[in-house]
């Protein structure tokens, strides 16, 4: 076991450089082809994924809108300022979460998922990630909007995964994250199930997650703590915006604590081998202190 947790550990690293590295010099592209749209809701949860621990799931989808009526107005000025400031996710990963979690950068949370068809997050993991967010950010607004993925690929890059996710506009109150789940696997790094690529932009392989699971650890369960994982390295965990010093060393970005969903395993595909109780799913009080600090 230890040469292979070994390997894996290294493969993990890698992908914590590529994460922290591999985004401030490649401005996002929009590809004909790779373009996405963002009007319609997600579909429904795919079919066949009756996992232990899935949350039920509504039949024929529907709208992932988690607001309230008339969200969709701009939120008000901040207090103090004549208006909202622009935003700027095009940075590294990390770089965005102030403008997600501070009162004076937004009001408002926007996360459009992105999918391909048969690759789309369970209701269950898609909840989770609005009440997570609606945590940590004291209480903004939070909006989940959908979106298609069109390109197909067996292998995505990094530089590949923010195309996809195109362009859009940061500011006016709102702060946008991308998460796109899509088939396929990570073409910069082996045993990847999630992977954070731009200041704004993450994720989550469907079919990795899939295949991780095992009879005691549920792929509902995985995919539910990959996503709040990746969600934690957009808004700088682990050591991705703060300087705190608690990262794991040999693997950066990542907590050194296996109760956090930050630890590094939760988004490798020997999940179900390393953290065989089934892996966390949420922050740790030292997470939700760095991102208590960040909103200031
Ligand atoms: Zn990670």
């Amino acid at each position: 076991m230890a040469p292979v947790v070994r390997r894996v550990a290294a493969l993990c690293l890698l992908v914590a450089l590529a994460a922290a590295c591999g985004s401030g010099d490649d401005p996002t592209l929009a590809i004909p082809g790779d373009t996405t749209t963002t009007s319609s809701p997600p579909d429904a949860p795919a079919p066949g994924d009756a996992a232990p621990t899935t949350a039920p799931t509504p039949a024929g989808g529907g709208p992932q809108e988690t607001t309230v009526p008339g969200a969709s107005e701009p939120p008000a000025p901040p207090p103090g300022g004549p208006s909202w400031p622009d935003l700027d996710g095009s940075g590294p990963p990390g770089s965005f979460a102030p403008s997600v979690l501070r009162a004076d950068r937004s009001a408002r949370v926007e996360v459009q998922v992105l999918t391909q068809p048969g690759a789309e997050p369970r209701r269950g993991t898609l909840d989770h990630l609005a009440a997570v967010l609606r945590q940590v950010t004291g209480g903004k607004e939070v909006v989940l909007t959908g979106g298609t993925v069109a390109a197909q690929r067996d292998a995505w890059t990094a530089a590949e995964l923010r195309a996809a996710a195109g362009d859009v506009r940061q500011g006016g109150g709102t702060a946008v994250l991308r998460l796109l789940f899509v088939h396929g696997r990570y073409a910069d790094a082996d045993g990847v199930l999630g992977v954070t690529v731009r200041g704004d932009v993450a994720a989550v392989f469907s079919d990795e997650v899939d295949a991780a699971g095992s009879p005691l650890v549920g792929s509902a369960a995985i995919e539910d703590a990959v996503t709040i994982h990746e969600l934690g390295h957009l808004l700088g965990l682990v050591d991705l915006h703060l300087a705190t010093g608690r990262q794991d060393p040999d693997h950066p970005g990542h907590s050194r604590n296996r109760r956090s969903v930050m630890y590094w395993a939760v988004e490798s595909t020997l999940v179900a081998d390393v953290l065989q109780g089934g892996p966390p799913r949420d922050f740790d009080a030292d997470d939700l202190a760095d991102l208590a600090r960040i909103r200031g």
